[in-house]
């Protein structure tokens, strides 16, 4: 194994999962990072990539108060030193704030991964560390390739069409020194609804790297979103 290979360094990142969102917009009752891909609950697909990394010391995975108390049994079977769960709060924001809270001291680099994305590449998460391990955030990122159109919310017609050359869709996971981030989140009242992590990194003045991901990394959240997913986890 290469010095500069994943498994050659400490295990020093720590990696929070937001699950606290009650997903309404999946239209079921039942919890959306609970419910089944390909038989496999949501939130356990997207545990796994991190819990298999070498250089995973710890994940944090904020879920709804209630769950976090009283977990599901198949999430009972993970929780371990190295898996902790804490009640998430209001907003993703919040959620993210109280997993950071009780993350091991010992983590140096910190991953935030939405619950909702099951279905992320190690390469991915590789290159993310690599990026945030050098003192620089880290975004996984898609270029744009659908053409954008500004439109007047009223009406919805067409303003102009936006240059989409440097245009990337931020995903996760996002990586930064922990330094970094605790900062960004300890300023957080300053930006009330981020919608991303790095956004709270970037207020500050500190440089986010983008990573080009995958487009199998999709988020679910739609019904639609499901089918697909289910779709993916066949191939
Ligand atoms: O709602 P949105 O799609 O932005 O949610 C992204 C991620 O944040 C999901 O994994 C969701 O469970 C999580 N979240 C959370 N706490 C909230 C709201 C959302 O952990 N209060």
């Amino acid at each position: 194994m290469s010095p500069s290979s994943p498994a050659a360094s400490p295990p020093d990142v720590g990696v929070l999962l937001p699950a606290a969102g009650r997903g309404e917009r999946a239209g079921s009752g039942e919890l959306k990072q609970f419910r089944p891909i390909g038989g496999v609950p949501m939130l356990l697909r997207a545990i796994r990539p991190f819990a298999q990394h070498p250089r995973v010391r710890q994940i944090v995975v904020a879920l709804p108060p209630n769950e976090a108390a009283r977990p599901p049994a198949w999430l009972q079977d993970v929780v371990a030193e190295r898996l902790r769960l804490v009640g998430g709060g209001a907003t993703r924001t919040d959620s993210v704030a109280a997993a950071l809270a009780v993350l091991d001291p010992a983590c140096r680099v910190v991953l935030v991964h939405d619950a909702a994305r099951p279905f992320v590449d190690p390469e991915t998460i590789n290159a993310v560390i690599a990026v945030a391990q050098s003192g620089v955030g880290a975004v996984a990122a898609i270029r744009v390739s659908d053409t954008l159109k500004r439109v007047t919310e009223a009406n919805d017609l067409v303003d102009e069409t936006v240059d989409r050359r440097a245009l990337w869709r931020a995903q996760t996971p996002q990586g930064f020194p922990r330094a970094i981030l605790e900062e960004a989140y300890a300023a957080r009242a300053a930006l009330p609804d981020p919608t991303d992590d790095a956004q709270l990194v970037e207020r500050l003045g500190h440089p986010i790297q983008i990573v080009p991901d995958r487009t199998t990394n999709i988020k679910v959240t739609s019904p639609d979103d499901f089918a697909l997913a289910e779709a993916l986890a066949s191939r």
